[in-house]
């Protein structure tokens, strides 16, 4: 790597930072792309609700997402930012090898980890009856028998959703922390409620059969969402002020330009909060992309 000074530098090679990369790019300011592409939550997926697009794998995605960004003329750096700073009407960007970039711009589109339950057979039962995405999953369940496990609305708005698709869903919650609005509505509907108890595990033999909860009841079920939260990688955005979500400080606040509370600093994609989805990951990402390029152009 030679260059070391960019107009742009972004943090995130998921959709939001390729999107970001390919719009910025092609206003014609100098771009680095920074991350792993085997990171990015799309990786090891098959998407079918992104408009214009049949079933179509995730890696592919990314690999043609790669190739986009790239013919725009962005340079890609295949490693992680460890630190970042500001200095003046700099940013400093240091990276695992040791790089230190200097850029104009900043965007940050690091995604998010899905929180895991940790429990037996979480693991390898992914992509075969464990999801953790209703909005991605609850097609491929119609006419079956589902659980849900979650504390928060999410949980709770997971499990009435179901009802549309399952023939019965189960919501699994040890402490539900719901407004009275959405407990009276579950309380109200056919989804059946196990107030107080965990999943202890999660059975099965090619795919999910069933769930032992913690008073070792057995339910039998083709497939479970874990809606327990997702977490960003926020600590870098922490480090420099920018301002997060008032109620669980995981997700960067931004206003429609994507742009942050701090000047030259944007944000795009599952980073600022749900839905986890890519069509608002590569909204975002197209909308941060073109306001860091028309603010970094300022300096010219
Ligand atoms: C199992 C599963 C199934 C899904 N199914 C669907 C679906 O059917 N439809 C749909 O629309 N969405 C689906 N999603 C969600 C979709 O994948 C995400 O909404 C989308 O990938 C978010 O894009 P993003 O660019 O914001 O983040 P990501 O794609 O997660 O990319 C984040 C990037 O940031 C990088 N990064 C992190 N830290 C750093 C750092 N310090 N420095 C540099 N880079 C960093 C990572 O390496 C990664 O490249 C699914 C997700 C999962 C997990």
């Amino acid at each position: 790597m030679t260059k070391t000074i960019y107009d742009v530098v972004i943090l995130g090679t998921g959709p939001s930072g390729l999107q970001a990369a390919i719009h910025a790019a092609r206003a014609k300011a100098s771009v680095l792309i920074l991350g792993r592409k085997h990171k990015s939550s799309l990786y090891g997926t098959h998407i079918e609700n992104y408009c214009c697009l049949s079933k179509v794998s995730g890696e592919e995605l990314l690999r043609q997402g790669i190739r986009q960004a790239l013919n725009s003329g962005a340079h890609f750096l295949d490693e992680d930012a460890i630190k970042t700073t500001q200095q003046a009407d700099w940013f400093i960007i240091s990276t695992e090898s040791g790089h230190s970039i200097k850029s104009r711009a900043l965007i940050m589109a690091m995604g998010v980890t899905r929180n895991r339950l940790g429990v037996p057979g979480e693991k390898s039962f992914i992509g075969k009856g464990v999801s953790y995405c209703v909005d991605c999953d609850a097609n491929f369940y119609k006419g079956a028998k589902v659980a849900i496990v979650g504390n928060e609305s999410a949980a709770v708005s997971g499990a009435l959703t179901l009802l549309f698709y399952a023939d019965q869903v189960h919501l699994v919650s040890d402490q539900l922390q719901v407004s009275d609005q959405l407990d009276y509505q579950i309380r109200k509907s056919e989804v059946i409620l196990h107030s107080g108890r965990k999943v202890k595990e999660i059975i099965g033999k090619e795919t999910v059969k069933g769930i032992i909860l913690d008073d070792d009841q057995r339910l039998n079920i083709d497939g479970i969402f874990i809606e327990t939260g997702a977490k960003g990688a926020i600590e870098l955005a922490a480090l420099l002020g920018v301002e997060l979500d008032t109620d669980k400080f995981k997700y960067i606040i931004t206003d429609k330009q994507q742009q942050t509370n701090i000047q030259g600093i944007y944000a795009s994609g599952d980073i600022c909060g749900p839905p986890f989805q890519m069509a608002k990951a590569v909204g975002e990402g197209c909308v941060a992309g073109l306001s860091a390029a028309t603010y970094a152009k300022k300096f010219k």
